[in-house]
């Protein structure tokens, strides 16, 4: 039984084969802090959606010891952004970073976030 019911995430389904090929050898991810040289391991970004389809608007990928810093940056530069933007976005949120995998794969690391919010 190869069919698949996707349901509602149908939408994104037709774009996957071109990204999977792109992706079909990722190369590893380094961490948004310059000096840093470890892979990326999370990704920080805030949901966006245009009312019909949603996307993650990412804002920084990083390591674990940088996982504050990047956090709180993005924060920042998202308030920044959102001031007079009259688009619809969720709070920044932290993701478990996985190369290859689409975003609406990702798992949301609520836990996480927790110990990073103000
Ligand atoms: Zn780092």
């Amino acid at each position: 039984m190869a069919n698949l019911n996707f349901g509602d995430d149908a939408r994104g389904i037709s774009l996957s084969t071109r990204s999977e090929d792109n992706m079909s050898r990722p190369l590893p991810v380094r961490c948004a802090v310059a000096s840093c040289d470890e892979p990326a391991t999370y990704k920080i970004a805030a949901a966006w959606s245009d009312g019909q389809f949603s996307e993650l608007k990412t804002y920084g990928l990083c390591c674990h010891a940088h996982l504050g810093t990047v956090f709180r940056a993005a924060a920042a530069r998202r308030l920044a952004s959102a001031a007079g933007s009259a688009e619809s976005q969720d709070e920044i949120g932290i993701y478990r970073f996985e190369p290859g995998k689409r975003d609406r794969q990702l798992q949301r690391l609520w836990g996480l976030e927790e110990n990073y919010r103000a």
